[in-house]
């Protein structure tokens, strides 16, 4: 007899959503989480993120704002008042996680879950239940390589706790991460130099894009430096020493590594159980989020698929779907629509067009310009958007926005994308004006062809 029909592990977005929607179902669910509830979105990821970037932000709109005839005084950021706003916010979030698991009856226990057979899930009080299926939805945590004073650098769990604002602040990356907190110290008023061993960064993205994120984050005073590495940092006399390969040294005050999360399935016993992990520690799953092991399913980053939390959501439901609807639902990840909160802030679906270069005959479409803000506030930043169109079928196989309001705009282009919208339907849509999101449908004319 099973004491479950479902014991998940890990309580973030992906391990609470399979949770809930089985347990609404009608079925015996059981979850174990050794933190907090709510996972890397909800406690030290996307949301406490998106919040600093809110803040910073605060910053642009005090300086545009005499442009429109506004007389501000003195602005000053407290960062310590904001980071105390920012914890009461998340402690709502993170109670609301759990009200959702009560009102929906799943059994919580605070504590760590290891496996210790198919079936057998063992807590870290000795206790021992037994499920039907087990779910791993444990996560990911940041990766740090290994070099001299690599015990001196933070993470972004880190950049959550801290009491004040740094004031030189180093960040190693060319990420999602390592970008989106240039732009938040560097808009917060701390000075920002952010190192990246690459020609450009953001590797992967549409290159056009990379390029006009990297020179609008130099023109907000960001140093970024390409092709450049650390060697080792030391503790100096006025902060940390940080000794670049190119002979070159300097002092930070807080230095970030964003080089990569790695799987949180360490510890689990995974071994063990003979369940699959891949290279970098991930489970190894199959489009059902099934494991080689019937019993075991895992979704989320601890899968590294693709690790964002709609996705990890989505694979939650696809595997509810599968295991307790009798409704086998394969996890869709094409065309995906993604934000990088970077000031200016990015969104982008679908193929770059150097990746389309390589499977189509493409037409590429783009406008670089100066928002109506922008304008009249005197900023010196542009907005650029691209499409990028199959010359065969018409269809728009990419899109890809730097601009104020890109995230929001690239959620309603994703579903035109997704539903495999060709140029010609997109130049068929009346513009709304004035905005500028309206430039999508008005692009006429490519501006080259390969
Ligand atoms: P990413 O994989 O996006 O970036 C890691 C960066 O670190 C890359 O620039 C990589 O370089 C560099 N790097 C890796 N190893 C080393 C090393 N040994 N030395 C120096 N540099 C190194 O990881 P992030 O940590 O930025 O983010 C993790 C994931 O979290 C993202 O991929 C994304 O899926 C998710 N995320 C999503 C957000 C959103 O939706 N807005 C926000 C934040 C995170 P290289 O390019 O050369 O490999």
């Amino acid at each position: 007899m099973f004491d479950f029909d479902l014991f998940v592990i890990g309580g973030g977005s992906g391990g609470v959503r399979a949770a809930r929607v089985a347990s609404e179902k009608g079925f015996k669910v059981g979850l174990a989480e050794e933190y907090r509830l709510g996972g890397t979105c909800v406690i030290r990821g996307c949301v406490p993120k998106k919040l600093m970037v809110f803040a910073a932000d605060f910053g642009d709109c005090f300086a545009d704002a005499g442009g429109f005839g506004w007389e501000v005084g003195t602005s000053t950021f407290g960062f310590e008042r904001f980071q105390v706003m920012k914890d009461k916010e998340i402690d709502r979030l993170e109670s609301i996680y759990r009200s959702l698991l009560d009102n929906a009856k799943v059994n919580f226990f605070p504590t760590r879950a290891t496996l210790k057979d198919p079936h057998t899930i063992k807590l870290d009080d000795g206790k021992t239940y037994k499920s039907r299926i087990i779910l791993i939805a444990t996560g990911g945590s940041p990766f740090i390589p290994d070099f001299e004073g690599s015990d001196l650098v933070s993470t972004s769990n880190d950049v959550f706790k801290l009491k004040e604002l740094p004031e030189r602040v180093l960040i190693c990356g060319g990420g999602y991460i390592a970008c989106e907190f240039a732009g938040i110290f560097n808009g917060m008023g701390s000075s920002v130099t952010q190192v990246y061993r690459g020609p450009q960064i953001l590797r992967g993205f549409d290159n056009d894009i990379r390029e006009h994120l990297s020179d609008s984050m130099a023109n907000r005073g960001i140093d970024i430096r390409l092709n450049h590495t650390v060697e080792k940092i030391v503790r100096g006399d006025g902060g940390l020493k940080v000794y670049f390969q190119d002979g070159n040294s300097q002092e930070f005050d807080f230095i970030l590594y964003a080089t990569g999360r790695k799987p949180n399935t360490n510890g689990l016993n995974l071994e063990k159980l003979h369940v699959q992990r891949d290279s970098s520690g991930a489970v190894v799953v199959d489009e059902y989020s099934q494991t080689v092991i019937p019993s075991i399913y895992a979704i989320g980053d601890a899968t590294n698929r693709l690790n964002l939390t709609p996705v990890a959501i989505r694979e939650a439901m696809s595997f509810v779907a599968t295991v307790f609807e009798g409704e086998p639902t394969p996890v869709d990840h094409i065309n995906v629509p993604t934000a990088v909160f970077t000031r200016p802030e990015i969104g982008t679906v679908g193929y770059s067009e150097e990746m389309a270069r390589k499977e189509f005959d493409v037409e590429i479409y783009r406008t670089k310009f100066k928002s109506m803000l922008n304008g009249i506030a005197n900023r010196d930043e542009r907005n650029l958007m691209k499409l990028v169109v199959d010359k065969a079928t018409r269809r728009v196989l990419g899109v890809h926005l730097i601009c104020s309001g890109s995230a929001e705009m690239i959620q309603m282009v994703g579903i035109a994308v997704k539903m495999g919208a060709t140029k010609e339907d997109f130049d068929r849509t009346c513009a709304v004006h004035p905005t500028a999101a309206e430039e999508l449908v008005t692009l006429h004319n490519p501006i080259h062809s390969s």
